[in-house]
């Protein structure tokens, strides 16, 4: 499922993001980089020892930036690590970090020269973020940006598991009909 935004490409798959072919990759990262679980867990498996080397000599990216390292032994040329918000009832700045997690990363992109991004459900797994929300937001912010910034040629969404990606399809829809 895809929707146009100028001369620029959203879609949302069902799938693994790290056998992603694009410029990069986005990580679902903690702020200590130190990899874990999830999405993150994933990826630094997938992509082998030399990410986490980059990690380790960053060091830290705090709530709602954004840090860039090679892709290693991905088909992603890179990946982007960012740090998305703890979901602690919605009165800590949530929406807000949430935003700034997936604006900060496309920036990073664009600054980069990068054409294609991937990104998975960031803070919808073991951040708590509740998922109409989380997908609400990923897809605003990134149809925004899009509308301002043809670098970028192509977001996808890379959602794991089909219950995710309805919530994304339905989200997206919205965004469809707010924009037709
Ligand atoms: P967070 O800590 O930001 O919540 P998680 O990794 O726990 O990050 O979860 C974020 C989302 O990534 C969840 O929807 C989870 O199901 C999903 N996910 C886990 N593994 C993968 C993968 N290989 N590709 C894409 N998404 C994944």
């Amino acid at each position: 499922m895809e929707v146009k935004i100028g001369t620029s490409t959203l879609a949302i798959v069902e799938g693994d993001i790290t056998k992603e072919e694009t410029d990069a990759i986005v990580n679902a990262a903690n702020s200590g980089l130190r990899g874990g679980g999830g999405v993150d867990g994933a990826i630094h498996r997938a992509g082998g020892p030399a990410i986490m080397q980059e990690c380790r000599a960053i060091g830290h990216c705090p709530t709602g930036q954004a840090v860039i390292t090679t892709g290693g032994n991905l088909k992603a040329r890179y990946v982007i690590h960012t740090v998305g918000p703890v979901w602690s009832g919605g009165n800590r700045n949530e929406a807000n970090l949430l935003r700034s997690a997936y604006l900060e990363s496309l920036k990073l992109a664009s600054k980069k020269g990068l054409k294609s991004v991937a990104f998975p459900a960031i803070s919808a797994g073991a951040y708590g973020y509740p998922l109409n929300d989380a997908a609400r937001i990923a897809l605003r912010t990134a149809a925004d940006y899009l509308k301002d910034h043809p670098e970028i040629e192509r977001v996808r969404f890379v959602l794991f598991g089909k219950p995710m990606f309805d919530i994304f399809s339905e989200e997206l829809e919205k965004i469809k009909e707010t924009r037709a």
